[in-house]
């Protein structure tokens, strides 16, 4: 006996069950893991849809965003404790596991945030989640390191150069970071005494560093130096 289907139906909105948030397309939300010791999935709304009559069952088709864990490479130094990647890996998924509504900001906002709450998180990075790269593949680097900005990590800038520097990769304590007023990194002192004249010539443009993070073989050398200070 063929028994046609109810017509899946678009719905414009969802309201999370026992709340009055409303998630509609573009949103970004917090998913229910199967495994309750996880944290809560981070994925992007595209659609909704309720495939029951009178508008039961409804299922949202999302796109996910990974944590640095559940990529290929792992969690490097640098990933933020909110970092997330845009990922090319689409799901459709009951609207019951979500939990709520969560903010994705860009690096730069999320940067500027006067408090992040426990739904801020960033993305800098899209993730190709079959080959686990990265876009874009290239990043700016900061400090003697040469590591990416980790917006976790207390950083100090230098006057002349601009560049930025770990307290602890400068021999600083973060207490005497903060403190401090003025600071002038090792080769902007060194090149200073040497040759005062030209010395805004020769420092004035500061070379904005960067470094290949697309592929895993590409971390290696830029990650080790971090591990000195870790162990
Ligand atoms: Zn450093
Ligand atoms: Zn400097």
């Amino acid at each position: 006996m063929a028994k046609t289907r109810p017509p899946k139906k678009i719905l414009e909105s969802y309201t999370i069950k026992g709340s009055d948030k409303v998630i509609k397309p573009g949103d970004c939300v917090l998913m229910r893991s199967a495994d309750t010791s996880k944290p809560p999935y981070v994925a992007k709304v595209e659609s909704i849809e309720a495939a029951g009559s009178r508008g039961t069952n409804v299922r949202v088709r999302v796109r996910w965003y990974y944590r640095p864990e559940e990529s290929i490479g792992g969690r490097r130094p640098f990933h933020g404790s909110k970092e997330v990647f845009l990922s090319d890996h689409y799901d459709v998924q009951s609207a019951d596991t979500i939990e709520g509504k969560c903010n994705v900001h860009s690096f730069r906002s999320y940067t500027k945030l006067d408090s992040v709450n426990a739904e801020d998180f960033f993305c800098r990075f899209d993730y190709k989640s079959a080959s686990g790269s990265f876009v874009p593949d290239r990043i700016a680097v900061f400090c003697k390191c040469e590591m990416p900005y980790n917006p976790d990590d207390l950083m100090i800038q230098c006057e002349e150069c601009s560049d930025w520097f770990h307290p602890s990769c400068i021999g600083m304590t973060i207490k005497e970071a903060k403190k401090r007023e003025h600071f002038f990194c090792q080769s902007c002192t060194a090149e200073n005494g040497k040759t005062t004249e030209n010395f805004h010539e020769a420092t004035g443009q500061s070379e904005e560093k960067e470094r290949c993070y697309g592929s895993d073989a590409c971390f290696g050398p830029v990650v080790d130096p971090f591990k000195r200070e870790r162990s």
